[in-house]
């Protein structure tokens, strides 16, 4: 078994009103996007930050970079681009997010479902 820890940031880009921020493959409409060329989904960073650290093939940074210049901007892809790589069964994802704007809690249930549904996991609740 193999255990894994995955870290990511972004600022929030108050300026940006053509986007709206997205979490787990969950859009929160109407809160201003996090910063960053893609749709900056930091919790779905995260997770694939954390399977990078297994497989040892990074997918944030050039791969992710040439997705997104060709025009892929859904962070999903780049998830599964790193789950490509991964030999390894997840059994388990926990993911804890640390911000003062917006309420998570509504939207909890909409992402567990949506990062089980990428990573292919059955959801508890
Ligand atoms: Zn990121």
């Amino acid at each position: 078994m193999k255990v894994a820890i995955g870290q990511d940031s972004h600022r929030f880009d108050f300026e940006n009103a053509e986007k709206s921020l997205v979490l787990g493959g969950v859009l929160f409409e109407e809160h201003p996007p996090l910063s960053g060329n893609s749709d900056a989904d930091v919790v779905l960073h995260a997770i694939t930050n954390a399977i990078s650290g297994i497989t040892c093939i990074n997918i944030l940074g050039e791969k992710a970079d040439a997705l997104c210049a060709s025009g892929i901007t859904d962070s999903k892809i780049y998830l599964q681009e790193a789950l490509k790589y991964l030999k390894e069964e997840i059994i388990h994802v926990s993911v804890s997010i640390e911000c003062k704007t917006p309420k998570i809690a509504p939207k909890i249930s909409d992402m567990r479902k949506s990062i089980a549904a990428i990573l292919k996991l059955m959801t508890a609740i």
